[in-house]
């Protein structure tokens, strides 16, 4: 049965101005909007207190597990205002399925799907005011997480556990127009192992992944591309995003499942893919057969798919071994078709033949 969030309103709510002012440029991560959700968890009550009350501070024991040993996962995803100022949430079921997925891989306790989507259209309608106008690819980002708040230091499943989900006004991800990326390969890291936590959404792998980033900045790249497999020479991810693909006979090629994040902008694509003449293909892709592929003109386009910027082009590649570009190093004609095809559909401006949208408000 879907919980009810009892709705204690804050008493002293962001000034309109204020609000305004960074509406206009909300930036990313930086603006909090007023309010959150919060609901505990123990063992013997269950989930419990499910409230959206005034975003504040936690007040948090220093033994609290989750400092200590960072059992924690968490979510993204967005709420779009559309031209006539309804309010939509693009496959939240997918999200809540997969915070089932890693809170079992974590050994936290399962927030059933129908409370874990109440739970981000309660914030969403007492927050409607920070949803940021139509047009010009604005979005409200909302992160539902869930951490060990229990004060134990023995090593095993937190006791005691807290789901929250806040939210930030989030400005169009290219705002001077959609520019590509180019990705390191990192030898020296991987992002996940096999039997790992990679398939799980969870803090710590963000945590592991700041070095290797740091790598990647130091070699003039913006992102990571990290390898996976047996050998570690197969293409894993990005680190925040899933990455495609195109060939030159019209296949779609992403990883398959496995240590990558089920992300749901992937799933997305891969179903949008035959709509627009490819091939989806989900199979372990080497590095070498990459290198190769872009040095003959068999690989054509290459981008990277999640919520946050939705489609990025990659526009070349760069490791200890080779550097290439990817076709004439600007974003390619499928990037961009499945980059707008998304977001029209999000923004209501396509039809939803999937039925992958969810009305808020
Ligand atoms: C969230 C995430 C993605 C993208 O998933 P979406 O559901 O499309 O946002 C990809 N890789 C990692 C590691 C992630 O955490």
């Amino acid at each position: 049965m879907t919980a009810e969030f009892r709705l204690r309103r804050t008493d002293h709510p962001t000034p309109q101005q204020q609000r305004e002012e960074i509406l206009a440029d909300p930036g990313f991560g930086r603006h909090f909007t007023d309010h959150m959700v919060t609901v505990t968890w123990t063992p013997d009550v269950g989930w419990h207190d499910h409230q959206v009350t005034a975003l504040a501070p936690f007040t948090l024991h220093p033994g609290a597990a989750v400092l200590h040993y960072a059992q924690e996962i968490l979510e993204g995803l967005k709420a779009f205002r559309r031209a006539d100022g309804s309010i939509w949430l693009f496959r939240p079921g997918l999200n809540a399925r997969r915070f089932v997925a890693s809170a079992d891989r974590l050994v936290l306790p399962e927030l059933d799907e129908e409370t874990f989507v109440e739970s981000v259209a309660a914030l969403v309608r007492a927050d409607e005011a920070w949803v940021p106008p139509y047009g010009g690819e604005q979005s409200l980002y909302l992160r539902p997480f869930m951490f060990a708040s229990e004060a134990f230091l023995g090593v095993r499943p937190a006791q005691q556990v807290t789901y929250c989900v806040i939210a930030c006004p989030a400005g169009s991800y290219f705002p001077n127009g959609v520019t590509g990326v180019t990705l390191w390969i990192s030898t020296k890291y991987s992002r996940a192992s096999i039997g790992g936590t990679g398939a799980a959404k969870c803090g710590g792998n963000y945590a592991a992944s700041l070095a290797p980033q740091r790598e990647a900045l130091g070699h003039g790249c913006e992102q990571v591309l990290y390898l996976g497999g047996e050998q570690r020479r197969d293409i894993d991810e990005s680190g925040t995003m899933n990455v495609f693909f195109v060939t030159r006979d019209q296949q779609l090629v992403t990883p398959s499942l496995g240590t990558i994040l089920d992300g749901v902008t992937r799933d997305s694509v891969l179903a949008l893919a035959a709509e627009h003449g490819l091939d989806p293909v989900q199979r372990s892709i080497g590095m070498d057969e990459i290198r190769d592929g872009l040095a003959d003109g068999t690989v054509t386009e290459a981008f990277a798919a999640g919520t946050a910027a939705v489609i990025t082009p990659i526009i070349g590649f760069k490791s200890e071994e080779f550097a290439a570009e990817v076709g004439d190093g600007t974003p390619g004609k499928y990037t961009r078709q499945f980059r707008t095809h998304l977001l029209d559909i999000q923004y209501g401006r396509a039809e939803d033949t999937h039925g992958w949208m969810h009305r808020v408000l």
